[in-house]
């Protein structure tokens, strides 16, 4: 799947308050790509990445998957696609705490109507070292256990893109590098496509292809 951001602009506010938080982005991305991008709070990080996954509107400018505009689609269309071809990990994890990490993985699915592929669900937790802690709850699993659950659930409709905001931003540094190790393996060996933001210049440079990001304006620093 490619992914084309054109001339993508956030605009936020007007007049006196009015902020440019993304400044005529132009990428594109390959299918396969293992992206990061750094900048700066405030730069426009989270802003470009809700933009490329159909989480919000751009003020102007078009995000297209394999030519197809998403934002020229209903918002039903936009959401079933999201459910189906990108999966999402957050720095907060984002896990339902009264659900299991099972209940919690399969969560993407349900909402989805469709039924889980257990030799798929295996693959993955083990992948993920996670299959013997499946029947806790977020609060029993240790920080980079609960990132591990999330991750998992972002595996489980076969996305073709994860997108993952700061997802060692909450971790100490041995979990964090646990964490990233595990998602470039899952780059490596699934042939996902990865796109991170993170602060951390160690883990940014991990990926393939580097971007950073300063006032919302974009530029690939990858060392050629
Ligand atoms: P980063 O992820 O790099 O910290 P963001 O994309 O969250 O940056 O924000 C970029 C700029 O846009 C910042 O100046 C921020 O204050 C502003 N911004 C983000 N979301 C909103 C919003 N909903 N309303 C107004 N301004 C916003």
């Amino acid at each position: 799947m490619k992914i084309e951001a054109n001339h993508l602009s956030k605009v936020y506010g007007s007049g006196e308050n009015k902020v440019v938080a993304l400044d005529s982005v132009n990428l594109s991305i390959s299918s396969g790509d293992f992206i990061s991008l750094m900048g700066p709070s405030g730069s426009g990080k989270s802003t470009l990445l809700h933009l490329l996954s159909g989480l919000d509107q751009p003020s102007s400018g078009s995000v297209l998957y394999d030519n197809q505009n998403i934002y020229h689609t209903s918002d039903k269309e936009l959401s079933s696609f999201r459910r189906r071809k990108i999966g999402f990990v957050f720095q907060q994890f984002n896990l339902l705490p009264v659900l299991t990490a099972r209940e919690n993985i399969l969560m993407p699915l349900l909402l989805d109507k469709r039924q889980p592929n257990e030799s798929y669900m295996r693959e993955i937790t083990d992948l993920l070292g996670i299959s013997n802690r499946m029947n806790h709850l977020p609060h029993e699993l240790s920080g980079g256990q609960q990132q591990r659950i999330a991750i998992a659930r972002s595996l489980i409709t076969q996305p073709d893109v994860i997108f993952a905001d700061e997802p060692t931003g909450n971790l100490d540094s041995k979990s964090g590098n646990e964490v990233m190790s595990l998602l470039h393996n899952i780059w490596r060996n699934m042939r996902k496509t990865v796109v991170i933001i993170t602060h951390d210049i160690e883990i940014g440079q991990l990926a393939e292809r580097r971007f950073s990001i300063t006032d919302g304006v974009l530029s690939e620093v990858t060392q050629q």
